[in-house]
Parts: C-alpha cells; structure tokens; sequence
C-alpha cells in the first residue's frame, strides 16, 4: 500500500482532508470464487485538498504493481472509440498541422485501437507505451508497435535515444492514473520536439464533483483534476497548456493541448477562462470538497435502502455493468449477493468470475433474457443511451431499468430519447 500525505503535484505536506467514503478492495480484480472475492483487502477512500495548487487527491492507494498485476482487460475495438481515434487525428492535423510522416507516441495506450485510427489514415509513425504487458501483447497482434513500459522521465529518455523525439504525444485516461506526476510530464516534456504538441484527456475534476460521481473515486484514480491544477502542474514540468476541447469519454472529460513552454503555438482564450470559472465558482475553496464528500455520503446511504425496496418485491435482481463504478457502488452502499443477484457483463472474461468485495457472480449478458428479473439496475449508467438502445427487446417485454447515480432512479427509453447519456445526466436535476 502507498500513503501519500504530501500533495502529489507541489509537494505541500499540509493537506486538507475533505473525508472519508468508505473502503474499497482492488476494484478491477476478477476474483476466481465468491469466497475470495469477499475477504479481498480493503484500504480506505480519504481524500485530500491542496489549498496552495487546488488538487483534489486520493491519500491511500494500491502500489502500480498490486493494480496491473491483477488488470482485467476490456477490448476497445467499439464503434465509439473508432470514433473518437478519428477526433483525435483531425485535431493533430486540423489544429496543429500534423503531417502523415509525424511520430506519434501514446502513452497508456491499451490494446492499441486509438493509434490504429492514425494507421488507417496513413499515419505509419506510431508507438505505444502501455504498462500491461499482457495488453500491450493485444496490441502488438494488432499490428501496432507497442512497448510494455511505465512511462517515467526515465523511460522517455530511452525512447528518445532509439526512437528520437515525437511531434505528437497522446495520453488518454492515464494521468488520473499516475503517482509521479510531474517526473510524468517532465518526460513528456523531454519526448516532445521542440514545436511537438501533448494532448492528455482526463475526467474532469468538476464534473465529478457537480453531478456527484463518486462511482469514478477509487485507488486507481489518485488525482482530480481541475483546468487550474493541470495548469500548475504543467508548468513545474515546463509545459503550458494551449487549448481545450471537452469530450463525451468517460461522462464528461477533457482534452488539454499542452506545448513546450518556450514553444511558438499561440494559447487560447479559453484555457483562461476555464481557469477563472473554477476560481469564481468556489473549486479553489477546501469548503467545497468537504461539502462534496458529505453530500456524496447522504447519496450513499440512500442506495442500499432503494435497492433492498426492489428486491423485496421480486425473487430476482439483476445488475447490468461489472465495471469498476458497479463496484465501488456495490461496496460503499454494502450490497450483497442477497440483494443482488447476478451482475451480467459483455465481458467474455470476467463470465464465471465473482465482484471484488462483495462476492457477486457475474455472468453474461444473454442470461438476461431467461431470468425472471424483472427490475435491472444499471451500473454502466455512462452508457445508459446504448444499453437501451441494445436491449429494447428487454424494455418491450416489460424489464424496467434503474440506475443510481446521481441519484437512485427509473430510467426509460424516452427519458434517454436525447442524443447522449452525458447531455441526458446534464439536464437532470442532481
Ligand atoms: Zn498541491
């Protein structure tokens, strides 16, 4: 276990709790029998606010080792992340002039499927970095150069030596991810040539903290991150930030284009004005986190009795979604395998495994359609839209689908008529 009780960005060694949420167990682990996922070991979710450069930040957490070692691996080949790949590209080329003979790095880059949308278009130059090794192997079957390394300052300099320097590096969903931060992004920074261009894409802190999503608050996640944070933390490593999109990945995330600090890139108006929102709006306030984490607890303890109420009436309950927010909902309201029954997953490996914690089997989807279960509590709440979508057969024959983020409740077919879940979660009420 680590225990950081210094900011993982400035160094200040006076941190502020903001509170405690419960224990969680390795989240992602796939346990092999009901027994052993039960006595798994749980360490504490305490959170911490740094006033001197406003990070909001895990204390306690799984050491990388204990994490990947146990990583369960989701294919990433869907349509959306196909998508996505082709964002990123125009970006590169319609923002920054990206040419097909540019080197493009990725760091955490999974099975591969975001460079292969660089490959499809012509851009040959690609390397991945991805710290699983069982998954860079994906990749690399995949057809796509991948390396199974940790990205560190020391690791950039050995790619530099044998690969020379990138125009291009991406980093998805990975800095949340990192305990070193600014040794992190100082290798970014000795990677980049010298007019290179860094796109990281993480969650965004606010959204966490406005539409309450404790479900993303687990070990593998150390730091949320606001605009202002990133900012600072760039910029210890010689970084600026130059321009930001926001994306639907992962309910809400943004995508921040950074540059060499000394670098020409003009910097947009908006990277100021995010920063004077979260000043304005009370995100550099410790108040605010303890507000948050109180108001999260209340939410919590409104869970379990909800879906206990469901479960009463039937003979079955299901979840849809094994995915780690299931089971850091599953463990903070203190579910059980009594009240819910089985959890199906698209998955094929985690079928016949058992949820971290609490013991709940988890089966594939088509045993949906032959259970009895007429009530279904969606954890994959981010993706509700195409859950319907895919499941209408199951809506017709009269199943009712619920899910409890923000907060416990029905969900239909037509409340989700809007184009996205994440514009449907933004216009209700929380
Ligand atoms: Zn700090």
């Amino acid at each position: 276990m680590h225990t950081y009780p210094i900011c993982r960005i400035c160094g200040n060694t006076k941190l502020y709790f903001s509170g405690h949420l419960g224990n969680l167990p390795q989240i992602n682990y796939c346990s092999k029998s009901a027994e052993e996922a039960k006595h798994l070991k749980k360490i504490p979710i305490n959170l911490f606010f740094c006033e001197h450069c406003y990070h909001f930040q895990l204390g306690e957490s799984f050491s990388p080792e204990e994490t990947f070692k146990t990583y369960s691996y989701a294919t990433q080949f869907t349509p959306s992340i196909r998508k996505h790949g082709n964002t990123i590209v125009d970006w590169f080329t319609e923002k920054y002039g990206m040419q097909k003979n540019a080197f493009v790095v990725e760091l955490a880059s999974s099975d591969g499927a975001i460079l292969r949308s660089f490959v499809d278009r012509g851009y040959t130059r690609v390397l991945g970095i991805e710290p699983a090794a069982n998954i860079a192997r994906i990749a690399r079957k995949n057809g796509i150069k991948t390396e199974a390394k940790f990205f560190s300052r020391a690791f950039a300099a050995s790619v530099v030596r044998r690969h020379g320097k990138a125009d291009f590096v991406l980093a998805r969903n990975v800095l949340a991810h990192v305990p070193e931060t600014v040794d992190f992004l100082q290798g970014i920074r000795d990677l980049l040539k010298p007019e290179g261009v860094f796109c990281v894409e993480t969650p965004y802190g606010k959204n966490l903290i406005d539409f309450f999503e404790f479900d993303s608050i687990y070990h593998e996640h150390l730091s949320y991150y606001l605009v202002s944070t990133l900012q600072y933390a760039f910029g210890r490593a010689g970084l600026a930030i130059i321009n930001i999109e926001e994306t639907n990945m992962h309910t809400g995330s943004l995508a921040v284009f950074a540059k060499r600090v000394e670098a020409k890139h003009p910097v947009s108006p908006h990277v100021a004005e995010y920063m004077q929102e979260e000043r304005k709006n009370g995100y550099f306030e410790k108040q605010l986190y303890k507000n948050f984490i109180a108001k999260c607890k209340l939410r919590i303890a409104n869970i379990q009795p909800y879906v206990s109420r469901i479960r009463k009436q039937e003979s079955v309950l299901v979840g849809y979604g094994a995915a780690a927010k299931a089971n850091v909902i599953i463990n903070l309201a203190g579910i059980t395998p009594e009240t819910i029954n089985f959890i199906v997953d698209r998955n094929p490996l985690k079928h016949h495994t058992w949820a971290p914690g609490s013991g709940i089997p988890i089966k594939p989807v088509a045993q949906l359609a032959a259970s009895p279960a007429k009530h279904i509590i969606l954890f994959a709440w981010n993706f509700a839209d195409q859950i319907l979508q895919a499941n209408k057969d199951l809506s017709r024959a009269g199943k009712q689908f619920h899910v409890l983020i923000p907060k416990p409740m029905r969900i239909t077919p037509e409340l989700l008529q809007k184009k996205n879940s994440f514009k449907f979660y933004r216009s209700l009420d929380v």
